[in-house]
């Protein structure tokens, strides 16, 4: 039987940024995924800065093998409304590839990989857990994804779930449709669905082009994303067929998410958790401050992993990422019959104060920019 102090299940941003925020402690971390690293995850690939700050990479060290695109702009509207373009004139976020950032952040993690290995079972055993009828534990965490098998087996996973549900491919352009794309890799551009229950998004990075549609209703989703890939050839965005099927996903909201997050030599971070942000449904830096807020409660534990003293991390998520932060435009919107919804939205969505002040510097940018 193998034997470690923390088993984390799951190696994304997640559960690697737990690992390296575990790396200094003296304990025995062990990674299980079911991955073969590189791996792909269907994902934009937008990051903001804080991500960086947050894992301490070095931006010019990262960028000189891999994929860094930095975003100074972006193009946004209704689909269908008017276009604007805002430029904040430097970096406010960047473009990664999750094939090379997911690879990079679990090599420098520090932990033991077990992997590819799914985790099957997950049973209590004295002062700990044993996975897999192999591998014992003091502390498990759950950073397996939205389908974290952790939260399945412990029950942590409520049923009925409202989730976001998207799709999204990620291809390299050949150097003709490289050349006759449109597209900025400095200005990735956001068009949300008339009802605004969700956006597509139309993201260069380099020679690879990612196109991906995510709404807050499963209903048709492939419909949408049909029309929205027919909206970016209509208006020249895209003048050459997608090379392949779109690949499909589901994450949930901060304020929508009803996972418990904290029991008893258990706790759950990043998707696992339900915590991308509301209005963007970026998670890949929620996922990353969660592993590092687990990785200190762990620490901070001393080997005591009961629920009592692991509960501190319910706390500091709490105090990180607020209240539900259901802002006044959500709880406004949800008041306005569907009509007058679409234009008033089509008619904000077209104001350069709007875009540059609500949908870019506070939903997307998380007021990170000033100026
Ligand atoms: C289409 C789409 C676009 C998105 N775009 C963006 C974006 O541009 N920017 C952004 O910030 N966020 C984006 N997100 C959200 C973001 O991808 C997630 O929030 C983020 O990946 C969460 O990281 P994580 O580590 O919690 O989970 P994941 O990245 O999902 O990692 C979970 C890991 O668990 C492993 N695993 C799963 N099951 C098992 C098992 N049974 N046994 C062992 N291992 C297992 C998986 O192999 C995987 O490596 C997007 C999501 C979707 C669906």
């Amino acid at each position: 039987m193998d034997a470690c102090d923390v088993l984390i299940v799951g190696g994304g941003p997640a559960g690697s940024s737990c690992a390296w925020g575990l790396r200094d402690g003296g304990l025995d971390v062990a990674i299980l995924d079911r991955e073969t690293f590189p791996r792909n995850k269907v994902c934009g690939g937008w990051i903001t800065p804080e991500v960086l700050d947050d894992l301490e990479i070095d931006a010019d060290e990262y960028g000189k093998a891999r994929v860094l695109q930095p975003i100074t702009a972006f193009r946004t509207g209704s689909l269908n409304g008017r276009i604007v373009e805002t430029d904040f004139g430097r970096p406010v976020s960047y473009g990664i590839r999750r094939c090379e950032f997911d690879h990079y952040l679990i090599q420098r993690a520090g932990a033991r990989i077990l992997s590819p290995a799914s985790l099957t079972t997950l049973e209590r055993a004295g002062a700990g857990w044993i996975a897999n009828g192999q591998i014992q534990a003091r502390v498990v965490v759950g950073a397996g994804g939205h389908f974290c098998p952790v939260a399945r087996l412990t029950g942590a996973r409520p049923p009925g779930e409202d989730a976001v549900v998207a799709q999204e491919i990620e291809f390299e352009m050949t150097p003709e449709q490289q050349a006759g794309s449109s597209i900025r890799g400095d200005t990735p551009e956001l068009y949300f669905c008339a009802d605004m229950k969700g956006y597509g998004w139309c993201f260069r990075k380099r020679n690879f082009l990612n196109i991906g549609l995510g709404r807050m209703d499963s209903h048709r989703l492939s419909e949408h994303v049909a029309a929205f890939v027919r909206f970016l050839k209509s208006t020249g965005r895209l003048f050459f067929d997608v090379p392949a099927a779109f690949h499909g996903h589901a994450y949930l909201l901060q304020g929508v998410s009803a996972r418990n997050v904290v029991a008893d030599r258990l706790l759950f971070i990043g998707d696992a958790a339900g915590l991308a942000y509301e209005q963007s449904g970026e998670g890949i830096l929620p996922a990353i401050e969660s592993g590092l807020l687990a990785a200190q409660t762990i620490a901070a534990a001393r080997g005591q992993y009961g629920r009592e003293r692991l509960e501190r991390y319910r706390t500091e998520l709490g105090r990180l990422f607020g209240e539900p932060q259901r802002q006044w435009i959500t709880r406004v919107a949800r008041r306005i019959p569907p009509r007058l919804l679409n234009s008033l939205a089509a008619r904000l969505l077209g104001t350069h104060w709007f875009t540059r002040e609500i949908v870019l510097k506070r939903w997307f940018l998380h007021s990170a920019v000033s100026g």
